[in-house]
């Protein structure tokens, strides 16, 4: 429950008591005792209606059908205040005061009986507006109802020193019926009350908020307050015991104010500066921080930029020798083609001379062979031998070079047609040695269709030239990855010593002399050209008598 809250329902709990004592005449419901004039019951019903009308427009509970109600009861409250006050002014007796009880004339301190004090109508009037205009806010934030509290308060507070201080004038005026001291106390209740009921707003803004100023405000409102009031009590007593005389109580009052203030100043500045000094000392170390990290960031930038200045140099150098490999790599590929070309004319061009050497060899032969001894027809046979060798080495580097200058366009092939008709080519050979050749699914691929069949048939001839005691069984399997295809030619043959595993894809390099083994040493060079010229290569997996494992791989993708 809010204070404002409390408040209303103390007021409403106030008017109900009054109401009750005059009900019942119950005398200490109406006034502390002899001396005090009675709260008049008018007083007690305009109390019930103005709480009702303060708890009916609490924040919580403010919707429109309880706004319309309150502002009801706070405009009774206003015209009990306003009637009663056309009374004492005009001078005619509306018949309100006693309307709900009797008084009997003479009552202590009553100018008519059962009419409520003159300070009573002014705070039900001032009370009545308030409620009524609560919520009324100007553009600027103002909010008048408040203002009308403020002067409510004032004439409750002043009636309640009149009383502390002994001071009559301040609760009641002459000719007109005096405040009653419930009365006083209750619209010192409700002016809090009514002051809490917006708390954020208007000038109640300035006391609600956590800022230093708010904060300073409610510090010192309070203790300056009540310790005056106490001082002026104490000060009002030392003169009713006749210490002193008025003047010298004033001028009393006056230092001790003085020096009440310096202490509340004091003190409060105190607080006010430490908490400056608090904030300037978090400022210095916020610039100080602020600095630092300039500072740092400075630093870094620099290392930055000395970072990317060595990136810069380190990528203008990366540059600069892929440019030089670029150059070396066209360098090479032109000496390769250009020495590709030389063996491909040389070999052409040699095979007519040759061709001349051994037709006249021939012709001396046959024309001359009476003329010639024994040794001149061995010489004979030697030289012959010799032009046919050199023919067919010509015919391989032909071959050779025709790979890459006579290659044809790739095209979509099925590998198992290219080696069915391998197979049909090397019919006679596989009959002869009773060789069995396995595969199965070997896909179709994008390739040179004759150099595919020239390296399988390089491959699965000599896997059954190079047998070895068993009848050759010769396994083609084709795999595939991302990249590429991979085929395996794999035989039982008499296998290759590890040391020659590169050795043997050279161009002419034998393992074996011809009589062991025919053959002119260019097939594995050529079939190295041919996965080279698709962007793949080929080695072998073998051990000396346990077979021969070839495999080679084509690229899905050539041109990279
Ligand atoms: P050629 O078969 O005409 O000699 P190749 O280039 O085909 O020429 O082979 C080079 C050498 O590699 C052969 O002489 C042989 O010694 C060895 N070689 C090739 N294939 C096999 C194989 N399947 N098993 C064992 N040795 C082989």
């Amino acid at each position: 429950m809010s204070i404002s809250e409390i408040i209303s329902l103390i007021t409403i709990l106030f008017g109900i008591l009054v109401l009750v004592g005059w009900a019942f005449n119950i005398k200490i419901l109406l006034s502390p005792g002899e001396g005090f004039s009675t709260i008049k019951s008018n007083v007690g019903l305009a109390f019930i209606l103005i709480g009702l009308s303060l708890y009916l427009i609490q924040n919580k509970r403010n919707n429109l059908r309880n706004k319309r109600i309150s502002q009801l009861l706070a405009l009774i409250t206003f015209f009990i205040g306003f009637l009663t006050i056309f009374e004492y002014l005009s001078g005619i007796d509306l018949f309100i005061d006693q309307i709900l009880f009797k008084e009997a004339p003479g009552a202590f301190l009553a100018s008519h009986p059962n009419r409520m004090a003159f300070s009573a109508t002014i705070c039900l009037i001032l009370a009545g507006l308030s409620a009524l205009f609560m919520d009324y806010e100007t553009k600027s934030g103002q909010m008048p109802g408040q203002y009308l509290m403020l002067l409510m308060g004032s004439v409750a507070i002043m009636a309640l020193i009149g009383f502390a201080y002994g001071v009559s004038y301040l609760y009641k005026l002459p000719s007109f019926t005096g405040i009653a001291i419930y009365a006083a106390i209750t619209f010192l209740f409700l002016f809090l009350g009514l002051l809490f009921a917006r708390p954020d707003k208007g000038l109640m803004r300035v006391f609600n908020s956590d800022l230093l100023g708010s904060k300073n405000a409610t510090r010192l409102l309070l203790p300056s307050i009540l310790l005056t009031l106490i001082l002026g009590w104490l000060l009002v007593q030392g003169r009713n015991f006749g210490l002193y005389r008025a003047p010298f109580a004033i001028s009393l009052f006056a230092l001790l104010t003085i020096i009440l203030t310096f202490i509340l100043t004091w003190e409060n500045t105190l607080q006010l500066n430490k908490t400056d000094l608090q904030i300037r000392k978090t400022q210095h170390e916020l610039e100080k921080s602020r600095d630092n990290l300039e500072l740092e960031v400075e630093k870094r930038t620099e290392e930055l930029l000395e970072l990317n200045k060595n990136l810069e140099r380190e990528i203008n150098e990366r540059k600069k020798y892929e440019k030089i490999l670029d150059q070396k790599l066209n360098e090479l590929k032109r000496s390769n083609s250009e020495l590709e070309q030389f063996a491909y004319i040389a070999s052409h061009d040699l095979q007519e001379p040759l061709r001349m050497v051994s037709s006249y060899l021939q012709l001396i032969e046959r024309r001359y062979s009476d003329k010639l001894d024994e040794d001149g027809h061995e010489f004979m046979e030697f030289a012959v031998d010799g032009a046919s060798r050199m023919q067919t080495m010509i015919n391989d580097l032909l071959i050779y070079s025709r790979v890459t200058t006579r290659g044809k366009e790739f095209e979509l092939i099925d590998m198992d047609q290219i080696l069915e008709k391998v197979l049909k080519n090397l019919e006679v050979s596989i009959k002869e040695n009773n060789a069995q050749v396995n595969y199965k699914n070997l896909g179709k691929i994008k390739a040179d269709p004759s150099q595919m069949s020239q390296i399988f048939q390089n491959l699965i001839s000599n896997g059954i030239r190079f047998k070895g005691d068993k009848d050759p069984v010769i396994n083609v399997i084709s795999e595939e990855n991302e990249d590429e295809w991979i085929f395996t030619v794999e035989d039982n043959g008499i296998g290759i010593d590890h040391q020659y595993s590169e050795k043997i894809f050279e161009v002419f390099k034998r393992l074996h002399g011809k009589d062991q083994y025919p053959g002119t040493g260019i097939g594995l060079a050529i079939s190295k050209k041919i996965a080279e010229r698709h962007g793949g290569r080929i080695w072998v997996e073998s051990e000396l008598d346990k077979g021969s494992k070839f495999i080679f791989t084509i690229s899905k993708n050539p041109e990279d």
